[in-house]
């Protein structure tokens, strides 16, 4: 696995509103803590759900980077 294969994830808990869509896109990923979705704290590997909750949030509060 290449450094690149790596991101950095966030959730803007200002836009966040709360849907669960990351959670149930990617359950290994995301969950939800009062409210709020929680991304990884530190860098994991990049995978198709993981881009996939990233593009569903609904008002884009998903922030990734590469690590
Ligand atoms: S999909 Fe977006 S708005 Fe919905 S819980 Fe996840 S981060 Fe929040």
């Amino acid at each position: 696995m290449s450094d690149s294969d790596m991101v950095q994830v966030r959730v803007d808990e200002e836009v966040c509103v709360g849907s669960g869509t990351c959670v149930m896109v990617d359950p290994a990923h995301f969950t939800l803590v009062d409210g709020k979705g929680r991304a990884p704290g530190e860098p994991v590997e990049r995978t198709e759900d993981l881009e996939d909750a990233v593009l569903d949030c609904p008002v884009q509060a998903i922030l990734s980077a590469r690590a």
